[in-house]
């Protein structure tokens, strides 16, 4: 993100000083796809994904897909995404983002990577598209709901399908009363919580530049309305990372010692 251009390594530094375990770095299209990878090759705990935004979709070209699999070829390059439907900017006609999500979650089963899932004002198509790919199966790793603004409904046929639910910011904005009714229902062991920085800071940094070391003000308030530490909501998401990206700390003891339950 260009937002970061003049301080990217103090960024990174506070995020680490705030005890943050792993950093995802998303892509939106084939450029920022591409810097995510470098990035990701730059700092160990730093990964990185490759997709094409449904904002971005009309910029699909004939190279694209051959592009996104060689980026999806590198070991750090995790997930495919975001991709997805977004109907309340429609950037991209919705036809042509309803094609492209069918066609990169085609990618992501060949590829048998997780996909990262940018759902807005899209809740009916989404599960319709999805569910043809996704049977039910709650113990599966599909993905990741990311930056969570749907409902109960859209998020049990989520879990439903196998998929992670992650939180920004926006949970912690005064007016998101039934955003936090749901956070409350989400099984821990299917729970992150992000900053899709440089948006959407959480309160109090409301309105100034968002960065991965304010994560923790939004995994604060998870913490209070689930009735739990901070603690366990950090253990908790960096467990699902590894349960999900099979990264982290538990891959290198072989062990999965530690486990919340709600
Ligand atoms: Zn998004």
């Amino acid at each position: 993100m260009d937002a970061f251009d003049d301080d990217r390594s103090e960024v990174i530094q506070r995020a680490k000083d705030n005890g943050i375990d792993y950093v995802l770095n998303v892509g939106c299209d084939i450029e920022s796809s591409l810097r995510s990878m470098e990035l990701a090759e730059r700092y160990d705990f730093i990964y990185g994904t490759a997709g094409v935004h449904p904002h971005d979709v009309k910029k699909i070209d004939r190279q694209t897909y051959d592009q996104l699999k060689q980026l999806l070829a590198h070991p750090k390059m995790i997930a495919l995404g975001e991709i997805g439907l977004d109907f309340y900017k429609n950037y991209s006609p919705p036809d042509q983002q309803k094609e492209h999500l069918r066609k990169q979650v085609e990618l992501s089963r060949e590829l048998k990577k997780p996909i990262i899932v940018h759902c807005r004002d899209a809740n009916e198509d989404a599960i319709a598209i999805l569910s043809d790919y996704f049977p039910k199966d709650p113990s599966a790793r599909s993905g990741i709901f990311h930056c969570f603004s749907g409902n109960q409904e859209l998020a049990d046929r989520a879990l439903e399908m196998g998929f992670y639910i992650s939180f920004s910011g926006s949970v912690t904005f005064k007016k998101s009363e039934e955003l936090r009714a749901i956070a409350k229902t989400i099984p821990a062991d299917r729970l992150f919580v992000e900053t899709d920085c440089p948006f959407l800071a959480p309160v109090p940094k409301r309105g100034k530049r968002n960065e991965p070391s304010y994560v923790m003000h939004t995994a604060q308030l998870i913490a209070d309305v689930r009735g739990v530490d901070i603690k366990d909501i950090q253990r908790t998401t960096s467990l699902n990372f590894f349960e999900l990206f099979g990264i982290g700390k538990e891959a290198k003891t072989g062990t999965v010692s530690y486990q919340i339950r709600n």
